[in-house]
């Protein structure tokens, strides 16, 4: 790349060549208004909001697919760009409804800005416009195609961020409108719920089910976190109003996944009713009974110290919570352990980022099934897919990615993808607990073109096993055990405990809560704070987005002070 020279409304601007018009203006703090444009899509030039005019050129030209070149002279808010502007801002108030006091998106539409920065403060042309349908189908968001204005981010968003393709355009001209595959209600189609086409549109025409009128941008409040529904660890901005969970949006320009999420981290989580353990309780006479925490930490405290403990937690917390807790068996007559299973390593080859996915010509994907389980790696093997890299799906059982898959074989016929990965240039094996020896054998000859990811279902895994838990079940031995974490909560645990003395740190009331002796309850995801490390070793920041109910304590909290009731 070289550097260019231009002039944007007079102000010299040091552009990179390859650079648009628009970016070399934004990096200038230029604002050129857009409406079709997103910073996360390829350009589309079709709005015709960004027109620009540039000294020497005929007619106008759209700043966001024009490249800079040197010594242009270009003016963002020349008379005839204005012009442009308001006229195309009269005719889409015209064609469709948008009486804004009636819109959710009033305060916060990115069209409803446009037309006060041009000050349109009346309808200039009749609106002959049809009554659209409102499509509420889907759970978590509505489409209402009267407020869309056919910018058609959402239709790439679905293409280019989730690799779904699920959106297009059916008809031509005035009536075009926005379908879902082959024009299906949007709850029938392909859809997987990923949210990427609702985040990115800027009217009121996709609606977030949950948030909708539930607060303007300035009412609300934004936390950075760390989504930790899966391994993966993407970025969160949990969007909140008093002291409730609005929204859930990703961060475009976060790792790992350039603000992709899944429906396990946009909207599942906001619509979790379980039932909370809000107060310490203890068992008494058959029935637990709700205890004070100092009582009950007593109690903890002095089982630990008589006869043997077994502490196993899942690995949906913090890093500091799960330091504490192998800590807190370091010092009884116990071990402590992990409930879920771990991916094998590999032994060889280089870790890969999420990112590598997208530059690799083969990914393999053996044991795993990511469009399940880590979503997100699911999205990013359909998308390298739609970039040609081969793909290829070793399993003896279903598995989703076998649908876009080139080749999908059982584990007796993994020589078929050993010999295309010698042939490939740059391979991604994507590998979870289901990884069996053979594949794990038959990739070490591939050398420096290999790299891969080990997916793994805990949720902290790389947090847990580096503070050195393992996997392990209750051994059967233990005269109490020590049950931790959000999803301990498989009833059947319960019944390999053989009756000893548990306690069970939760968040929610659960089958193993009701039988537990002793019940500590614990924080949800959104009220943590510490760190996890995600599945590309990266350790991310978790930070607490609401307070905690009274009588909850931060489960790190509550095992250093059973640390220090046993010294
Ligand atoms: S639904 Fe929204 S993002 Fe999609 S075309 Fe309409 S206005 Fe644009
Ligand atoms: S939610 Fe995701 S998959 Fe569904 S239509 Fe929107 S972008 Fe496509
Ligand atoms: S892929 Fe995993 S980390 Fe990312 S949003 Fe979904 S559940 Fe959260």
């Amino acid at each position: 790349m070289s550097e260019v020279q231009l002039t944007i409304d007079g102000q010299k601007v040091v552009a990179q060549s390859g650079q648009t018009i628009l970016e070399a203006a934004q990096a200038a703090g230029i604002d050129i208004p857009t409406l079709c444009h997103h910073p996360a899509l390829t350009a589309w030039g079709a709005c015709r909001m960004c027109l620009v005019e540039v000294k020497g050129v005929r007619g106008l030209q759209a700043s966001c697919t024009s490249p800079v070149a040197d010594g242009m002279e270009v003016q963002t808010e020349s008379d005839a760009a204005v012009e442009v502007r308001k006229f195309v801002l009269e005719l889409l108030f015209a064609e469709r409804n948008h009486y804004c006091m009636f819109c959710q998106m009033s305060g916060d539409c990115e069209l409803q800005d446009m037309a006060y920065r041009y000050g349109l403060d009346h309808f200039t042309y009749p609106r002959p416009y049809d009554k659209l349908p409102l499509d509420a189908s889907r759970k978590y968001f509505i489409m209402d195609h009267n407020r869309c204005i056919l910018c058609m981010r959402c239709v790439r968003a679905c293409s280019e961020i989730a690799a779904n393709h699920t959106l297009n355009v059916r008809e031509r001209g005035s009536k075009s409108m926005i379908m879902a595959d082959l024009n299906v209600p949007f709850g029938d189609s392909t859809c997987v719920e990923c949210g990427s086409c609702l985040q990115v549109c800027p009217t009121g025409a996709l609606i977030d089910a949950r948030s909708a009128y539930g607060g303007r941008e300035k009412d609300v409040t934004h936390t950075e976190t760390t989504c930790m529904q899966c391994s993966i660890g993407c970025t969160l901005d949990v969007v909140t109003r008093y002291n409730r969970l609005l929204r859930v949006d990703g961060v475009w320009d976060s790792e790992p996944s350039g603000g992709l999420l899944c429906v396990d981290g946009r909207f599942k989580p906001l619509y979790d009713n379980r039932k909370r353990v809000t107060a310490p309780m203890v068992r008494r006479d058959g029935k637990l009974v709700e205890s004070g925490w100092d009582e009950t930490l007593g109690i903890v405290a002095e089982q630990l110290k008589s006869g043997t403990s077994q502490g196993l937690a899942t690995c949906a917390t913090t890093n500091e919570t799960l330091d504490t807790f192998t800590k807190l068996f370091s010092k009884v007559d116990g071990e402590a352990g992990l409930l879920e299973p771990v991916s094998p390593a590999l032994g060889y080859g280089t870790a890969a980022k999420l990112s590598d996915i997208l530059d690799a010509d083969l990914i393999v994907v053996a044991g795993a099934q990511p469009l399940d389980y880590q979503r997100v790696v699911g999205y990013f093997i359909h998308r390298a897919g739609g970039n040609g890299a081969q793909i290829a799906v070793i399993t003896d059982s279903e598995n989703k990615l076998s649908e876009r898959a080139d080749m999908t074989v059982s584990y007796g016929d993994t020589d078929r993808v050993t010999r295309a990965a010698a042939d490939a240039e740059k391979v991604v094996l994507v590998y979870s607990v289901g990884l069996k020896s053979k594949v794990q054998a038959a990739f070490r000859e591939l050398g420096d073109k290999l790299t891969y990811l080990a997916l793994s279902p805990g949720r902290n895994q790389k947090g847990a096993t580096a503070g050195g838990l393992r996997t392990a079940e209750p051994n059967g031995a233990a005269t109490q055990y020590f049950l931790m974490g959000e999803q301990a909560e498989d009833p059947a645990l319960l019944e390999k405990l053989n009756g000893a003395f548990t306690v069970v740190q939760a968040s929610y009331v659960s089958p193993l809560v009701e039988g537990a002796d002793v019940v500590l309850p614990a924080p949800v995801w959104y009220e943590r704070a510490g760190h996890m490390t995600n599945i590309e070793g990266d350790v991310k920041v978790v930070n607490q987005v609401l307070p905690m109910p009274e009588g909850v304590r931060d489960d790190a909290v509550v095992l250093a002070a059973l640390i220090d009731l046993l010294q």
